[in-house]
């Protein structure tokens, strides 16, 4: 796929829609890879990106409670309100959901790359005085981590393992810390997320090699292992590593899935008796993530790497595509 920066149209707001200005987007490692056509999520033509804050510009007639200048961030998933799983509370799960900035064969929604987008009013977010534009724009890979966390059922005295210390782990990191839990244990093959998964919360780091990896896990859950694991990764090898790690009736949560498909060793799984829980995207969390950037309890800079202009977006979008060492969260500014 070829990106371009280039002149559109002003798009045009529906009744239950606001039009915003953004002043902030980040770019997602979904678009990264979803920019050469591997994920057949970008069929172009598509104006990408679903992190972004900005202003209200205009609302649409059926619109209540939003008025032009507010600062909003909104969802990265589009919702439909009467539909089942919403009504249940899941809206994260409902049918025919759409996400900002991607298109497939059964939908197309334009995101936030762009001067402006156009999002339906029940997925804003008002952004708390004292937050920038630029840390809403990343409350929603902030969000994606402590819905995971939800499902995890952590209680206080668990050991939790967190397999991946990307940009996500980095934020399972600082919110298992926040939420509380007895032991934080951190995995990842660079020494430098290490080191900052360290700063962020975690009491011990550990590449997957390591020994002393099991033995510090062990001492600390009495010799049986992780109550919890949080997988952020989603191939083979971490997934097989993170259910060793665990003790019998573990939880092990799945947030990762670089690989669609892995082998999965099932009579551990079922003798150890391991619960499976899959986690997506968010529901819900938005404000209770906002709340703790206003507070000023979440680190949200550490793991931003640059801002720069949307003109400059595409050779971010390389460099990130190329794994430049160092590089997590980049944000534009259209
Ligand atoms: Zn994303």
């Amino acid at each position: 796929m070829k990106l371009v920066y280039q002149d559109v149209p002003t798009p045009n707001i529906n009744d239950d829609e606001v039009l915003v200005r953004v002043r902030a987007v980040g770019i997602c490692g979904s678009d990264v890879h979803g920019m050469d056509g591997s994920t057949g999520r970008r069929l172009p033509p598509i104006i990408m990106g679903h992190e972004a804050s900005g202003v209200i510009e205009a609302t649409g007639k059926k619109v209540e409670g939003w008025q032009t200048g507010d600062r909003v961030t909104f969802d990265s998933t589009i919702y439909r309100q009467d539909d089942w799983y919403t009504q249940q509370g899941m809206y994260n799960l409902s049918d025919g959901r759409m996400v900002l900035g991607v298109s497939t064969p059964e939908f197309k929604k334009h995101g936030a790359f762009a001067e402006y987008v156009t999002v339906p009013q029940h997925i804003l977010y008002r952004i708390p005085e004292g937050v920038s534009f630029t840390q809403a724009a990343l409350v929603e890979p902030a969000a994606v981590a402590l819905h995971a966390i939800k499902l995890s059922a952590i209680t206080p005295d668990d050991v939790v393992v967190v397999i991946g210390a990307g940009m996500v782990g980095m934020f399972v990191i600082q919110l298992l810390k926040i939420t509380g839990c007895k032991k934080i244990i951190a995995i990842d093959l660079e020494k430098e997320k290490l080191a900052l998964a360290k700063n962020l919360g975690a009491d011990a780091c550990f590449t997957p090699d390591d020994n002393a990896l099991n033995t510090t896990l062990l001492e600390w859950t009495g010799q049986r292992g992780a109550d919890v694991a949080i997988e952020v990764v989603g191939v083979n090898a971490t997934i097989q590593h993170a259910i060793t790690l665990l003790r019998k009736g573990g939880t092990l949560t799945l947030l990762g899935n670089l690989s669609p498909q892995v082998n999965l060793p099932l009579q551990a799984v079922v003798t150890r008796q391991l619960r499976l829980q899959g986690s997506c995207a968010i529901n819900g969390e938005y404000p209770a993530i906002l709340d703790l950037i206003a507070k000023g309890k979440l680190n949200m800079e550490a793991i931003l790497s640059a801002e720069a202009p949307l003109a400059e977006g595409a050779d971010w979008f390389q460099r990130l595509y190329n794994k430049e060492k160092g590089l997590m969260k980049v944000v534009l500014h259209p």
